[in-house]
């Protein structure tokens, strides 16, 4: 199979028809070109890319509307918010990674690619600029850490009806439920989604969630 049949018949079987390949091929080309002189991602062969890495990325796309402001924390080569802004180019998408040489590929795929509507930040995401507080639609965030540690750095920047959108391995939904019991009021869990990725089995899930907001208290 041809990598580009292996990317058409993986996003066919997550529920995406008719996938412009191009741009994702290119995307390929320039992982595993940089791969090899700066330890960008652990799985380098092409069809583990497109299988572990692309057709991930691509899984949350459903929970990522059309137009919606995304902020990618701890996106190391990219994912999922270069293949997200590949799919859908009205995505509004920001990268923030803390890794100098990480960061360096990004822009120099960004700039390859023609990623005009991608924004990158060499930053922790704890220390992001101020003004970005509540300016996002989305905060995704995959293979970044804990539930905690993930909600504690995206939660500040999603906007009013923002989403969480988690990626996480087998034990995500434990993961979840063991943070929901020490932090009952925080946060609603709006959907939990659980799949196999394509050609690999591999199980993921998926926690979509966003903070509880309360009124302010008033004084009696
Ligand atoms: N999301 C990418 C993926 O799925 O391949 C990268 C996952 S990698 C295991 C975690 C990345 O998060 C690393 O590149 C690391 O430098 C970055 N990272 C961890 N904590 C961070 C923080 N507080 N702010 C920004 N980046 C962070």
């Amino acid at each position: 199979m041809t990598n580009e049949q292996l990317l058409r018949e993986g996003a066919e079987q997550i529920g995406i028809k008719d996938l412009r390949t191009d741009l994702f091929l290119s995307y390929v080309d320039l992982l595993r070109k940089w791969g090899k002189r700066v330890n960008l991602t652990s799985v380098l062969t092409d069809r583990e890319i497109i299988i572990k890495h692309l057709i991930d990325s691509l899984t949350v796309a459903e929970f990522v509307p059309p137009g919606s402001r995304v902020l990618d924390v701890g996106t190391g080569a990219g994912f999922p918010g270069i293949p997200l802004s590949i799919y859908d180019s009205s995505l509004r998408v920001t990268l923030v990674e803390s890794v100098g040489k990480k960061v360096a590929f990004l822009k120099h795929a960004k700039r390859s690619l023609g990623l005009s509507s991608v924004d990158i930040h060499h930053a922790r995401a704890e220390d992001l600029t101020k003004g970005m507080n509540r300016s996002f639609d989305r905060v995704t965030s995959r293979a970044v850490g804990s539930m905690d540690a993930v909600i504690a750095l995206g939660a500040p920047y999603l906007d009013i009806e923002g989403e969480m959108v988690i990626m996480k391995g087998p034990r995500g939904k434990d993961e979840w439920e063991d943070y929901a019991n020490r932090y009952p009021e925080d946060m609603e869990l709006l959907f939990t989604k659980e799949l196999k990725l394509p050609f690999s089995g591999e199980n993921r899930v998926i926690i979509v969630t966003k903070p509880v907001y309360r009124p302010m208290e008033t004084k009696a």
